[in-house]
């Protein structure tokens, strides 16, 4: 059995002003002073610390991610950032298709798999997210729904390319509440296969997180689960003391 490096992301979301890379700088030094981490450690905060963040967190091995990118490189799109200048600005991964950006923003599988693609021709690694709602969940179509997200929105290049699912249930994020660990294993089997039957090459590695209301509590259990390979982490990530606790928790 291959072993898959397991991965522990921060969604900082639009939280974090100049003040939260005291914040950063407390886990960096967590992270320095404490065992070193089985997980590679990446935080997505918002792109006006991005380099900030990229350039403290490279102290402690921290990594750094945007939280969304264009589909395009460059161009008249005012208030949009593309890939290439969050990996100009230190960035090495970037999460694409958030439940938040899909339902804020209106964004497609098509879109969010074009994001992902202009993500890889950057040199990030994307982070692409799919998830079911409450409703979808109730009524049983929870694995159709995340199935046709992820054959729409991961783009072919994944098999040759560093590509991370995230598995969000949209209803566990920032509620509290999350799925049992069988729901999330059959899951994320379910992910697996599909990953695997698509992508010979890189489908049996690709690393697939579990994000939603992840927290110092139930960390060690969820990441334990055949199949998750660590964490997209939002509101716990934003106290360093919470997310170095779930960081240990792998
Ligand atoms: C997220 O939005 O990616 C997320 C997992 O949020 P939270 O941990 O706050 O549920």
């Amino acid at each position: 059995t291959t072993t898959i490096s397991p991965l522990i992301a921060g969604n900082w979301k639009m939280n974090g002003l100049r003040g939260s890379l005291d914040e950063l700088a407390s886990l960096a030094h967590m992270l320095i002073s404490g065992e070193n981490p089985r997980a590679i450690v990446v935080i997505c905060p918002p792109a006006t610390i991005l380099s900030e963040v990229a350039q403290l967190g490279a102290t402690a091995g921290i990594q750094a991610g945007g939280q969304d990118c264009h589909t395009q490189a460059q161009g008249a799109h005012t208030g949009d950032i593309s890939a290439s200048m969050l990996a100009d600005a230190g960035a090495q991964y970037v999460i694409v298709g958030h439940s938040e950006r899909r339902a804020d923003h209106g964004e497609t599988d098509d879109q969010v798999r074009a994001k992902a693609e202009a993500a890889i021709g950057a040199g990030l690694k994307p982070i692409i997210c799919v998830g079911e709602t409450e409703a979808q969940r109730d009524s049983g179509e929870a694995e159709a729904v995340v199935a046709a997200q992820l054959a729409a929105s991961v783009p072919e290049a994944a098999n040759f390319h560093d590509v991370i699912v995230a598995y969000e249930p949209i209803w566990a994020i920032g509620t509290g509440r999350t799925p049992t660990n069988e729901d999330i294993a059959r899951m994320h089997g379910a992910i697996r296969q599909q990953l695997s039957a698509r992508f010979p090459e890189q489908g049996p590695t690709m690393r697939i997180l579990y994000g939603g209301s992840l927290k110092p509590q139930n960390a060690r259990e969820i990441l334990a689960v055949e199949n998750v390979n660590g964490g997209l982490v939002g509101g716990a990530s934003l106290l360093a003391k919470d997310f170095y606790t779930i960081i240990s928790a792998v």
